[in-house]
């Protein structure tokens, strides 16, 4: 990997997500040989994705370079590489790039698509945990808009203007929500030929509210604003299959649509080579101490998403969302200090700062303990929040700058197909081809 023999400590970090940035930083200034790998050469503000998708920010405002993070250090390296296995015996890691050696490793990896087995559901729908991905659906959406109107078969126009998510959990709000707006606001003004009413959102969740994961009171808060918005809201039912046009359930629902938005859940993405022990299957995340060792290793720890760290008030670990893998990235760098200078490591201990989702304009919930509000004071708080986590003072300025001004002109300025989405699978390929 081509990076320089020292004698100082050398701590390799796979990941340059939530987690792993916030551990680099830290470790930037101490007196160690930093190394941080990522099979991209930016870090994803993964909870704005859903912007990215429905035009309203350009991708490059919620990715930060990684290069950016590490010169602030003499002793820092970046190295944009895929890592493949770890050797804890050697303690070596292997990448596609070559391979390098540790004292202290940190898996920082978080999580992939969960597809739960369902071959048709990944064969043939389209989800949202990176850049590329969300720049396919912002595509695909336009696409099928830009080919409904040249289309004179009505159900090929039904199919091409229904668009179904599955998952109502935060994702699945915001993104149904951002599409309702982008009916509501543009597709008036843009399509002149299309009726907009024709143009139908359905989101799809298996359990019996939006939101599982919020208080009820805001689950209700969110349906309604849904609603509002003209989203069909399908609780309790499961998507069983989808071939490319038709999604199934296990109810006697089902739509025709080319557009089929899968974001009902995720498991972790582990690296191979850890033993059996390390590695809690089902969910496919680490098992970690108090101290984010991994379960049989002292000088390998895990963070964030990746990681499961069992306690008294999160028995399943932490909720996979931005805060834990910030907050443990932060802590370990102590505990790394701590190791480096004979001291004894401090557990960790989780800071709640709470949970919000936003529906659209002027709508958003959030929970903080046992308190919970709804609207447009949610919704600039939600704002500010994300502004504020967003990495980058360019990246933040440029949001703002595009939110006031989608606010104002109720416009999404980014409805751009710069690179065609292909479906290889899909039966209006051909015609689909800009
Ligand atoms: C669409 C979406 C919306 C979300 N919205 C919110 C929200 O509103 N609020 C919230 O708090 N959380 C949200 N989350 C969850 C939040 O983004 C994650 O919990 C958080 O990113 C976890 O941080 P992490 O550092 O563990 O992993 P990540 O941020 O996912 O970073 C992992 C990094 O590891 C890299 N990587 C993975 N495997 C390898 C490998 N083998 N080799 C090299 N590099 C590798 C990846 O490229 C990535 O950069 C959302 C997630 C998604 C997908």
């Amino acid at each position: 990997m081509n990076i320089p023999k020292t004698d100082l400590p050398r701590v390799v970090i796979i990941g340059g997500g939530f987690g792993g940035i916030s551990l680099a930083k830290k470790l930037l200034k101490l007196k160690l040989q930093t190394v941080l790998i990522d099979k991209h050469n930016y870090h994803t503000f993964q909870p704005l994705l859903y912007q990215v998708s429905t035009s309203g920010l350009e991708p490059d405002s919620i990715a930060y370079p990684l290069r950016k993070i590490i010169r602030s250090s003499d002793c820092g390296y970046f190295r944009m590489a895929e890592v493949t296995e770890i050797d804890a015996e050697n303690q070596l890691i292997h990448s596609n790039i070559g391979e390098i050696s540790y004292d202290y490793l940190v898996i920082a990896t978080g999580s992939k698509t969960n597809f739960f087995g369902n071959k048709s559901i990944e064969e043939n729908g389209i989800w949202m945990k990176t850049v590329p991905q969300a720049l396919n659906i912002r595509s695909l959406i336009l696409q099928n808009l830009e080919q409904a109107v040249i289309t004179d078969d009505p159900e090929e126009r039904k199919a091409l203007l229904n668009f179904v998510i599955a998952g109502a959990g935060p994702t699945g709000v915001e993104l149904s929500g951002a599409i309702a707006e982008l009916r509501n606001n543009i597709v008036a003004k843009d399509y002149p030929d299309l009726e907009p009413s024709e143009m139908e959102i359905h989101l799809i969740e298996g359990m019996d509210r939006v939101l599982p994961p919020m208080s009820e009171k805001s689950s209700v808060k969110a349906a309604k604003f849904l609603k509002e918005l003209g989203v069909q809201v399908h609780l309790s039912t499961q998507v069983k299959s989808y071939d490319g046009v038709l999604v199934e359930t296990n109810t006697d629902v089902s739509f025709r649509t080319y557009t089929f938005i899968w974001s009902a859940g995720v498991t972790g993405a582990p690296v191979k080579g850890l033993n059996a022990s390390a590695l809690i299957e089902k969910a496919n995340r680490y098992e970690v101490n108090q101290f984010n060792q991994v379960n049989g290793y002292s000088n390998i720890f895990a963070i964030g998403d990746i990681a499961v760290m069992e306690s008294e008030d999160f028995p399943k670990g932490h909720p996979m969302v931005a805060q834990p893998a910030i907050q443990q990235g932060s802590h370990l760098a102590k505990n790394i200090k701590n190791i480096l200078n004979n001291k004894e490591l401090e557990p960790f201990k989780y800071f709640d700062k709470g949970t919000m989702a936003t529906v659209g304009r002027n709508r958003a919930v959030v929970d903080l303990g046992k308190i919970n509000f709804g609207g447009f004071f949610a919704w600039f708080v939600w704002m500010f929040v994300h502004l504020w986590f967003l990495i980058g003072f360019r990246n933040r300025l440029v949001t703002f700058f595009n939110w006031v001004y989608n606010y104002v002109n109720y416009d999404k300025a980014a409805r751009l197909i710069i690179r065609p989405y292909k479906k290889p699978y899909n039966k209006i390929n051909e015609s689909q081809e800009l």
